[in-house]
């Protein structure tokens, strides 16, 4: 009220004595004094907004932790995370929005037509009826293959900030297009903190750590598994023996530990890719084996492979990793950070490095984990789900809407965040791990890459 007060002094060119502000709900009027000491507090004010702007850091936040709950910076500010990182015995209240709950559309035909009509996205699919989608109800639009999107299309989904994403028909992500450009300054520290080669070793370390520790974690949860169907075999049996496969998870399990107390003293990237590798073959080495013995013949395969994938199972982790990819780049958008900048992967193909580094942490629990139980449940038609050409595997158009599907399904499903301690889906976690990567860079980091799965 004194800056209304003192704006309209400076306009008018009179005196203005007070300002009043009624408070309808209680039917108050506060009456508030203009005089020098006010004045030289707005100037004050004034001075420090023009200093801010100036700056590319944010200030710190506020001690009064109330003003937080109704502001409407608290998602992007995470104050709570904030405060956490500064006293470990805090307990984080969720400031962070909602679960998301707009669309998000795969247009999976060749030859399908995305357009724009008013405020809806028009969806012209051949041989079926015109579907039409409210602009407020939709996320993301990615299209397959050759589908195509008009040009009017895409300016209102860059006005509305829906990210447009395209994969290709082999099911590899090609691009986005999204004209959220998030501001400089955020970038600008981006760019200076991953200047530093020893801030992007540390962030790499604590990377290749996160992701191979959720490696481990599954396999434990397979063997564990395991052994108990083992068991009964036994008991049905006779058979005294452990399981070949048992054996072999067991030994990947504890090699795996072997390697990974390694990482946290990684000198350099180099050695932090030669930790990776080893730590990725032997995961890879002894994933076949959580797979059911009832599941098709047909979907067991041996160890990971890709471009082209030369089995059903692999088809199913490339198509998931292109779909992470294009969720990864998504947030990434979002948040404002620049993807052509990463800490740990080098700019080396078309795929953004941020987006690489990032999609680490979410390779287990949302492809990895994902296929395995639809194998596990026999989800899978090993003929019509799948075009097999001599040695290359591909997903048919069936098998693509059954996988988006199941991915879909899969990030709306709720994790509680083991450094923040409260619950969101997947697709907000991917949101809020880009967010605290940032604060990383902001005096406020600690949080990031702690999703290590259960
Ligand atoms: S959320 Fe951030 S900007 Fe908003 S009041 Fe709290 S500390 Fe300040």
């Amino acid at each position: 009220i004194l800056a209304y007060c003192c704006l309209l002094e400076s306009a008018l060119g009179i005196p203005i004595k007070e300002g009043r502000i009624r408070y309808h709900a209680d039917n108050v009027m506060v009456h508030v004094p203009l005089d020098d000491t006010g004045r030289a507090m707005v100037r004050e004010a004034v001075e420090k907004a023009r200093q801010l702007r100036q700056s590319i850091h944010r200030p710190p936040v506020t001690d009064n932790e109330r003003l937080c709950a109704r502001c409407s910076l608290s998602p992007v500010c995470l104050p709570e995370e904030a405060r956490l990182v500064h006293d470990k015995e805090w307990q984080p209240i969720r400031l962070f929005p909602e679960d998301d709950d707009r669309q998000i559309i795969h247009v999976l035909e060749p030859g399908t037509s995305v357009g724009r009509t008013g405020e809806q996205i028009k969806i012209a699919r051949r041989h079926q009826p015109l579907e039409t989608v409210p602009a407020r109800q939709v996320a993301q639009l990615v299209l397959h293959s050759f589908s195509q999107v008009s040009t009017q299309a895409l300016h209102f989904c860059g006005e509305q900030g829906i990210g447009v994403h395209f994969i290709s028909g082999g099911g590899r992500y090609l691009g986005s297009f999204d004209s959220r450009q998030g501001s400089i300054q955020r970038r600008i520290c981006q760019y200076s903190a991953f200047a530093d080669g020893d801030t992007c070793l540390e962030l790499a370390r604590r990377l290749v750590a996160c992701r191979a520790q959720g490696q481990r974690k599954f396999l434990m949860r397979g063997s564990g598994k395991l052994r108990a169907r083992d068991t009964r075999v036994e008991q049905t049996f006779q058979d005294k023996g452990k399981s070949k496969g048992s054996e072999r998870l067991t030994k990947a399990i504890s090699q795996m530990k072997a390697v990974l107390k390694l990482v946290p003293q990684a000198k350099s990237l180099e050695s932090l890719l030669g930790y990776e590798g080893n730590l990725a073959a032997l995961y890879f080495d002894a994933l076949p084996d959580l797979i059911s013995p009832d599941a098709p013949q047909e979907m067991v395969f041996d160890g990971r492979n890709r471009r082209p994938p030369k089995d059903r199972f692999n088809c199913l982790l490339g198509f998931g990793y292109a779909l992470l990819l294009k969720d990864v780049m998504n947030a990434i958008l979002t948040v404002g950070l620049e993807p052509a900048l990463g800490f740990y992967h080098q700019p080396r193909s078309q795929a953004a490095p941020l987006a690489l580094d990032l999609m680490e942490i979410f390779r287990v629990p949302l492809v990895d984990m994902t296929v395995m139980a639809s194998v596990n449940r026999n989800q899978w038609d090993v003929r019509d789900d799948f075009d097999v050409r001599g040695q290359q595997v591909w997903l048919s158009e069936t098998g693509k809407r059954k996988f988006v599907e199941i991915y879909e399904n899969r990030k709306q499903e709720t994790w509680k965040h083991p450094a923040t301690g409260y619950s969101l889906t997947y697709r907000r976690l991917l949101e809020l791990e880009v967010r605290l990567l940032e604060k990383e860079w902001m005096g406020e980091g600690g949080l990031f890459g702690q999703l290590i799965v259960r």
